[in-house]
């Protein structure tokens, strides 16, 4: 079965008998079951004109025929195998295709099938200098394993100067700002030059994530976001985890089922919402990486200040 895009007219292989850059080792979960269940994941839509994102204080903002194309391929993959969303991902974007990780469950996953399908595709972590030793450890492990290393993305200032600068702890004191300057911005800055990202969040994680596509318009920063496990169960994630083994946080087996930065995340309570010790406590649920924002970002002229 062939996978093709119009605008790269690029033709990638699905059968393991042809043409696979990597290993053939993919998993029963993850390979079309035949040449005809592969057919329906098609992608016959030129995306060829979504420019890569620049160094601006607004965003591109895509015409009503693009976020058309846009759907129509998330309605295609919508019910596809992650390996074909991201094959087909890599075709269209690579090597202005991006992805960031904060390490869990979800981006394991999907730097297994990026090690097998193309493990150049730059990766990076938003290094908040906050977080846990286990989670910059599992980079060390995540390298070993499939020679993929992840970026460091750090925030200009330390988090020395950045609390002394502000007077103290600002995860305190105001946690959305502090997540604007040390995961927002910095996401910001990283994406520039690139026309798509990948993430790994999933629908079920909260009610936010509850609408995300298998391929949409990112208004917040500008550029097309892949999230090739949107339709994923948490089960699911961790069924493909434990049959490859693919290295995760040790963290998950103490109680600490999403993991960010340590100020802000505790072991959850049996029962308790996967996602409950995230800024536990607080009305905030999300970073605001994956919050549709209507507004564009303000430029970063008071980036980490007071
Ligand atoms: S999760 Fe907490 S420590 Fe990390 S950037 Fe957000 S507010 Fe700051």
């Amino acid at each position: 079965m062939v996978l093709r895009t119009v605008s790269t007219m690029a033709t990638i292989a699905i059968s393991p008998t042809q043409n696979r850059p990597m290993s053939d080792k993919i998993s029963e979960q993850s390979r079309p079951n035949s040449d005809l269940a592969s057919a329906r994941f098609i992608v016959d839509i030129d995306l060829s004109d979504f420019p890569a994102v620049r160094e601006s204080e607004y965003p591109y903002n895509p015409t009503a025929d693009q976020l058309e194309r846009l759907k129509k391929v998330s309605e295609i993959l919508e019910e596809a195998p992650a390996e074909v969303i991201l094959r087909w991902a890599i075709d269209t974007f690579y090597p202005k295709l991006t992805m960031a990780t904060a390490f869990g469950p979800e981006g394991c996953v999907i730097l297994s099938i990026l090690a097998r399908l193309q493990p150049n595709v730059r990766v990076f972590n938003l290094d908040t200098g906050y977080q846990f030793r286990e989670t910059l450890e599992l980079r060390d492990r995540i390298a070993a394993k499939y020679g993929i290393q992840v970026v460091l993305a750090r925030p200009e200032l330390s988090v020395e100067e950045y609390e002394k600068r502000n007077g103290g702890p600002v995860y305190k004191s105001d946690p959305d700002r502090c997540c604007f300057d040390r995961k927002i911005q910095v996401l910001k800055r990283e994406v520039v030059g690139y026309r798509a990202w990948i993430s790994g969040i999933r629908r079920d994680q909260s009610p936010h994530r509850a609408n995300a596509p298998i391929v949409g318009w990112d208004k917040k920063f500008g550029l097309v976001k892949i999230n090739p496990l949107a339709r994923w169960t948490k089960n699911q994630v961790w069924k493909k985890i434990m049959e490859e083994n693919i290295p995760y946080n040790p963290l998950h087996d103490q109680g600490y089922p999403s993991i960010g930065c340590w100020p802000c995340t505790r072991p959850v309570l049996s029962g308790e919402d996967e996602r409950a010790g995230r800024w536990s406590g607080t009305a905030k649920t999300e970073c605001g990486l994956h919050l549709v924002d209507e507004q564009p970002l303000p430029p970063p002229t008071t980036y980490g200040q007071l």
